[in-house]
């Protein structure tokens, strides 16, 4: 190692959950020297949430989030695998679907007979029973195709359709995986007797990570922000370390160069989403340190992403009835014409709204080239906005402040079929055996903070497998 470089046991790159959570887990159960580096002001990634914003006595995220299974969720076991709680708000208490008129709850928007009533419950029961080895056959098959296979019953295929819909952000059963759908499923059906159900922390995202940063302080480890990795360091088919900006000339923007110095680690974990990989390590195949066939599949694969345009919205009143704990969507809105979800956040914990206010969260799900192009995005933002004045009367009036955002890539990759499951990137780099990944685009199952909380479990223990292999079972 060279003179008056830093070293660390482990260097985490990405300050998200999953992020957070191999750095808390490692740290914690064997005091190595753990350094996570986060390119924003703040850890969270894309579960940031921010108090008194956009003014005092508000709580927001960054656009509308929801858990499944809550208590029971990967999440809250990371969480206590590092001696950590989150305070989760009660489960909520219906999905409710946009009929065109009015938000109905699911089983009314599709009519049926006893008979459908019976054949769901039977494939319902039928679900819970599935073994991971059942459901793996179906990672790389379309919901669509499953359906064809067990439902003979239209409205039951319709109404597996919503909640397909509703899981993976796909508005059709024949770009869902159907594996990911049943996985989803079975595990809501085990854990809570729904098929699925949202939960919220009482303080938003943060409540998720909170007790990670408190962990990884606790044990030793460092968190530094502000600090966008530039290179991931390998020598000698070794992770050693990653490049970080050095000094801030006055002309680094104009030069576009940043001037870096070396972190150096015994391993490296890349806690970032594999569209964001290419920033950090070379994919040109000519003088990559990882072998042609990944970084292939690597780039096949980086842009099937999904994307998310919305409003966070604060209001003087209510425009969702506040007693009411449920989860708010449309298949295809009249004026925006794409699948819809809302949120009443302020309806699950009083702590992300000033007493007698609500917080809507809402969004749009579309293609990853209409959420990034700033023109589409501001046609799609108007259009939704025309939406909720028909699905929430007055929300004009009682609007206190609304913001716009959108995100790429907001659920990971696209729940589709041959991108779930097993066919999700492995989170040990090929050939060099000291880098790791971890995070929702990587191996992992369940809604993308439970797959990226699972990951950073698995991640973890991959690490802590390796420890022991090189010094024996006692990690020293
Ligand atoms: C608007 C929105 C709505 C969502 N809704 C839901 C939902 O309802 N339910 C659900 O389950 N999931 C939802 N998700 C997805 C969920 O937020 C993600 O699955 C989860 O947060 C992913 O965590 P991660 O740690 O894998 O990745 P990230 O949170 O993306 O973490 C990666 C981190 O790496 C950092 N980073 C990147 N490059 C560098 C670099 N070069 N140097 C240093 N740091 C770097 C980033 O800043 C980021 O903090 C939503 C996401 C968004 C954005």
């Amino acid at each position: 190692m060279s003179k008056g470089r830093t070293s660390y046991d482990v260097i985490v790159v990405g300050g998200g959950i999953a992020g957070l959570g191999v750095a808390a887990i490692v740290s914690a159960e064997t005091g190595r020297k753990v350094l996570v580096l986060e390119r924003f002001p703040m850890t969270g990634g894309r579960m940031m949430s921010y108090e008194g914003l956009p003014e005092e006595g508000w709580r927001i995220d960054t656009g509308l989030h929801f858990v499944e299974l809550g208590e029971k969720s990967c999440c809250t076991a990371l969480n206590t695998r590092v001696g950590k709680e989150v305070a989760w708000a009660p489960f909520s208490e219906s999905v409710d679907i946009w009929n065109g008129e009015a938000f109905v709850n699911i089983a009314e928007l599709v009519p049926m007979t006893k008979e459908d009533r019976n054949a769901f419950a039977g494939i319902l029961a039928g679900i819970s029973k599935m073994i991971d080895g059942d459901i793996e056959l179906w990672d790389n098959r379309s919901f669509e195709e499953w359906m064809t296979e067990h439902i003979p019953q239209p409205a039951v295929r319709e109404l597996f359709t919503d909640l397909g819909m509703i899981m993976t952000t796909i508005p059709n059963a024949i770009d869902m995986a159907a594996g990911e759908v049943l996985y989803i499923a079975r595990e809501n059906l085990r854990k809570t007797r729904q098929v699925l159900q949202a939960s919220y922390p009482v303080d938003g995202m943060e409540g998720i990570t909170r007790g990670l940063v408190e962990a990884i302080l606790e044990n030793g480890g460092e968190i530094r922000t502000n600090c966008e990795v530039q290179e991931v360091l390998i020598e000698n088919g070794r992770a050693a370390g990653v490049r970080v900006p050095s000094k801030n000339h006055p002309y680094q923007e104009e030069f576009r160069i940043t001037e870096t110095e070396s972190l150096l680690a015994d391993r490296v974990v890349c806690a970032l989403p594999i569209y964001s990989l290419s920033r950090i390590i070379d994919f040109d195949p000519r003088t990559s340190p990882l072998p042609r066939w990944w970084l292939k599949r690597i780039t096949d694969i980086r842009n099937e992403i999904t994307g998310l345009v919305g409003f966070m919205i604060g209001l003087a009143e209510p425009v969702v009835d506040p007693g009411k704990r449920c989860f708010l969507t449309a298949l295809k809105t009249k004026h925006a014409g794409l699948p819809f979800q809302a949120f009443p956040a302020s309806n699950f914990s009083d702590r992300v709204a000033p007493p007698g206010k609500q917080l809507l969260h809402t969004d749009i799900v579309c293609e990853h080239a209409e959420a990034s192009d700033k023109f589409k995005r501001e046609r799609i933002l108007n259009l939704l906005w025309e939406d909720l004045k028909e699905m929430f009367p007055g929300i004009e009036k009682k609007l206190e402040w609304k913001l716009p955002y959108y995100v790429d890539g907001c659920d990971g990759l696209a729940r589709q079929p041959g991108l779930v499951g097993n066919f999700k990137p492995a989170l040990k780099a090929p050939g060099i055996p000291n880098l790791y990944f971890a995070g929702d685009t990587w191996l992992g199952r369940g809604l993308a903070i439970n797959s990226a909380a699972r990951s950073a479990m698995t991640c973890a223990d991959l690490i802590l497998d390796d420890l022991r292999r090189e010094f024996g079972d006692v990690i020293p």
